[in-house]
């Protein structure tokens, strides 16, 4: 008997949360997406938090953790739907967290 293998985005075991990926729309185990929350500035407008840890309060979007999803969401503005916020979203705190890491798992850069 071989049990064909499915990827974790395509299927999900029972039981387990299941987020999409705001970037490109596909449904992965919340486990494999990070928890994006909007923070608000004192000086106006919001920044991008990522949360790893999926404990910050409030609203959260879902996205994988990689730099293709990230420009996506970007540029669709998903984010500001999924997080029910409108003005400026600071996402440079986002984007190193993802290039981070995208550059541990695949790439190795010299300094
Ligand atoms: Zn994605």
């Amino acid at each position: 008997m071989v049990q064909r293998e499915l990827s974790a985005s395509t299927r999900a075991r029972a039981g387990k949360p299941v987020r999409t990926c705001i970037g490109c729309r596909q449904k992965g185990l919340a486990a494999d997406l990070l928890r994006v929350v909007a923070r608000e500035r004192e000086s106006g407008g919001f920044v991008l938090t990522p949360d790893p840890k999926r404990r910050l309060p409030g609203r959260g979007a879902w996205l994988h953790r990689d730099p293709r999803c990230l420009s996506e969401a970007g540029r669709r503005r998903a984010f500001g739907r999924a997080l029910r916020v409108s003005g400026s979203l600071d996402s440079s705190e986002l984007d190193q967290w993802v290039d981070g890491a995208e550059i541990s798992t695949s790439v190795t850069r010299t300094p």
